[in-house]
């Protein structure tokens, strides 16, 4: 029974599907039959036709829209490479002007150092000339000094503070201005002469006082501790002086101005006793000051120093520009003051033959 029913069930299967296969064939035919009846009808063709169309637009729509975002990138790339270049231009030129600035600021260093570097030479080669100028001129000085002859040329030569200014008159009585070298005047000071001035030589506290607070300084004059004071600096000074030469006419001042203030003036009876005076104390050390020596032009020395001073009647006191001077010991050089020594008298002798007078001149 069981095998029976068994079978029963397959034959049933079998039957199903054989139905099912039949149905499926029938129905694949009626669709083959339907297809190819619409294929041949002329609205399906039109159908066809226009789907052809629509698609070949689309596929036209799309490389038409393709093409254009290609020419924008295309654009986009152009650009941008354009403003690349620019860039790499630009940076080009920044590092060619770079390099141009460089070699510019190199080129001026260069050229300072070349300036630099002359200029030094220049300044080297001055030294040297100054220095060979400066020993032939000691040379000649030298000479001069020992063997006498003619003054060398270059001393002679006269210095002038402001040439083309009227001259000072105080500078050129006294040699001594109280404006010294910023006077608007001019001043000229001889290359050699025979007068030497050491400025400030004397030193007395007295001196150091302005005038109006010690009183009158012709009192001083007689103040027996100033002029021992003074007489001690004279006969110390004076024979070392006189070792260089003959002098005809030394004076002290007591002035207390400071351009004039125990200022010395030493006159020899020539100039290469003077040069050789100059080179023994110019630069010497006196009463632990170092001494400044200097040449001078003392036209007259009645018109240099102070007459009223003398008598004891000078009205200006210590805003006087003129000499006041001490009085010398043994009034030593008193002709000069009166500047006798530049002129002596001449000596003669008067003889009478037969009642008419002769005068007969000394050559001495
Ligand atoms: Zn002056
Ligand atoms: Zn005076």
């Amino acid at each position: 029974l069981h095998r029976h029913t068994e079978w029963r069930k397959i034959a049933k299967k079998t039957r199903r599907k054989r139905i099912r296969q039949s149905v499926a064939k029938a129905k694949h035919d009626k669709e083959e039959e339907e297809r190819k009846r619409r294929e041949q009808s002329p609205s399906y063709r039109e159908f066809l036709r226009k789907c052809e169309e629509e698609e070949a637009f689309q596929a036209q729509e799309e490389a038409r829209l393709r093409h254009e975002a290609e020419q924008r990138w295309l654009k986009v790339e152009e650009e941008a490479q354009k403003q690349w270049q620019e860039l790499q231009k630009k940076l080009e030129e920044a590092r060619q002007e770079r390099a141009r600035q460089n070699a510019l600021i190199r080129l001026e260093w260069e050229r300072e150092q070349q300036k630099l570097k002359a200029l030094k030479e220049a300044k080297e080669k001055e030294r040297e000339e100054n220095e060979k100028k400066q020993r032939q001129l000691q040379e000649e000085i030298e000479n001069f000094v020992a063997h006498g002859g003619e003054t060398p040329e270059h001393l002679k030569v006269n210095v002038e503070m402001n040439p083309n200014k009227a001259t000072c008159p105080f500078f050129q009585k006294t040699a001594a201005c109280r404006f010294r070298d910023s006077c608007s005047r001019n001043h000229i000071k001889p290359g050699v002469s025979r007068i030497l001035l050491i400025p400030n030589f004397y030193l007395h506290y007295s001196l150091e006082q302005s005038e109006n607070e010690h009183g009158d300084s012709s009192l001083e004059f007689e103040n027996h501790e100033t002029y021992s004071h003074f007489k001690e600096f004279f006969f110390d000074v004076l024979p070392e002086m006189e070792r260089c030469g003959r002098i005809r006419q030394f004076k002290v001042c007591c002035n207390h101005e400071a351009h004039l203030r125990g200022n010395v003036y030493v006159e020899y009876s020539s100039t290469r006793e003077a040069v050789r005076s100059f080179q023994a104390f110019n630069g010497r050390w006196y009463a632990g000051r170092q001494l400044s020596v200097e040449f001078c032009n003392i036209e007259s020395w009645k018109s240099a120093i102070c007459g009223l001073h003398n008598r004891r009647k000078c009205p200006k006191g210590s805003s006087c520009n003129f000499l006041h001077v001490f009085q010398n010991p043994h009034n030593l050089f008193q002709a000069a003051d009166r500047d006798e020594h530049r002129t002596p008298p001449k000596r003669y002798v008067e003889i009478s033959v037969k009642n008419k007078v002769h005068r007969l001149f000394l050559l001495y």
